[in-house]
């Protein structure tokens, strides 16, 4: 779950890690009444689930009392990478000397949680990354130490990052603080970016960023008000209230799948076989034709879609009830694209019989479909 800056500079204050104050709007009156309280220098920040902010107009600096109205309404009416500005956070402007990046996450290839550090912080750390590898520094941290992470192994990190002593040992309070933060709230992600000097020689977080694990959300019911509906996806929450799990993702092969872990095998064997799957669909064990119907729905919204890969695994849910389900669907919608289909298990003979003579492109196993899928998927 992604939260917004606001909330997790909250967290970030509650742990103790210096970040500056700031009040939320949504309304031009509230803006200038933060204004009038903080006093000017402020900055006026877009919350939104995406980074990038200050490169698409959402981060101003207001030094004149007559700016703040129209900048907050200008960043109000913004809409960054799809998602429209609904608040604003408006904050004391800092003095900057210096801008470094520092995060930690789990690293799922590694096993590990690391922290990730650069000593050239701010806005352009994805094109350091490509630019100059070199300059990405690692820490690897056991998940035993992270409650208590002794400064003796934060402080060279730190020190690599921000050559004054006095500041190298700010940062590694923070990474410290970072390490509790990650392991009590069950986080994937926090970063900091950038994690700045200002004028006074103070480490502090400008920005924040927290991802939450959603899986372990059920241990933080204080966490879980944090989520702003406005900034999820609509169609995967609307699937989830028709009993569908369903997540988007960035292929071509749309999966329509009977069972979480069949659909994760899909997935692999899809993406084995050279294609890219378009998303996570998992239809549970039903034949209802509304379930299919809804699921044919979600997958065709996306207009990369050049093929659907149907793989059913029939046990309880037999496979002609499936194929009578899929076959009424088809009469209710059209679906622009081939069907590669997959039938196995309980009454498959009776499921694929029904099924002929349909445009639809049978597959004896999943390697078959799934390769019959990526071939076409792979078309221009
Ligand atoms: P992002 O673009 O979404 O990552 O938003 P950030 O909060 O990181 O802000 C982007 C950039 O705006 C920062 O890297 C800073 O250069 C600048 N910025 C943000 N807050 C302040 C501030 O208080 N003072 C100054 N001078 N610049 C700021
Ligand atoms: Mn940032």
């Amino acid at each position: 779950m992604k939260i917004h800056e606001y909330q997790a500079k909250e967290l970030f204050r509650a742990c103790g890690i210096p970040t500056p104050d700031g009040a939320v709007a949504t309304t031009l009156a509230e803006a200038q009444a933060a204004a009038q309280k903080l006093g000017l220098p402020i900055v006026i920040k877009a919350q939104v689930h995406v980074g990038g902010r200050g490169k698409a107009g959402g981060v101003k600096v207001v030094t004149d009392p007559k700016q703040v109205v129209p900048v907050a309404e200008k960043i109000l009416a913004l809409t960054i990478k799809d998602l429209p500005v609904r608040k604003v956070l408006v904050t004391p402007a800092a003095n900057i000397a210096k801008e470094v990046y520092l995060s930690i996450l789990l690293d799922r290839g590694a096993r590990k949680v690391v922290f990730i550090g650069c000593a050239d912080g701010g806005v352009e750390i994805e094109e350091t990354a490509k630019t100059a590898p070199e300059k990405i520094l690692r820490l690897e941290c056991s998940a035993k130490e992270l409650a208590n992470l002794p400064k003796d192994k934060l402080l060279p990190f730190a020190g690599k990052l921000f050559s004054d002593a006095s500041q190298a040992n700010q940062a590694a309070d923070i990474m410290a603080k970072m390490g509790k933060l990650f392991l009590e709230k069950d986080c994937s992600l926090v970063e900091i970016n950038p994690l700045i000097v200002d004028d006074k020689g103070q480490v502090i977080a400008l920005d924040a960023k927290v991802l939450l694990d959603d899986n372990a959300l059920y241990r933080h019911p204080e966490l879980v008000t944090l989520r702003d509906m406005d900034s999820e996806d609509a169609d995967e929450l609307n699937a989830k209230e028709v009993g569908l799990s369903f997540i988007r993702l960035e292929g071509s092969i749309g999966c329509m799948v009977n069972g979480a872990g069949l659909a994760m095998a899909t997935m692999d064997t899809i993406k084995h076989f050279g294609g890219a799957p378009a998303n996570f669909l998992d239809v549970g064990g039903s034949s209802d034709p509304k379930k299919v119907v809804a699921a044919f729905k979600y997958i065709l919204k996306d207009p990369a879609i050049k093929v659907i890969l149907i793989n059913i695994f029939g046990g309880i849910t037999r496979c002609d009830d499936i194929a009578r389900g899929i076959l009424a669907s088809l009469k209710e919608l059209t679906v622009p694209v081939p069907i590669v289909i997959r039938l196995i298990g309980t009454n498959e003979a009776e499921g694929r019989a029904l099924l002929k003579g349909t445009d639809l492109i049978p597959a004896e196993t999943l390697e078959q479909g799934a390769t019959k899928a990526a071939a076409i998927g792979a078309k221009s």
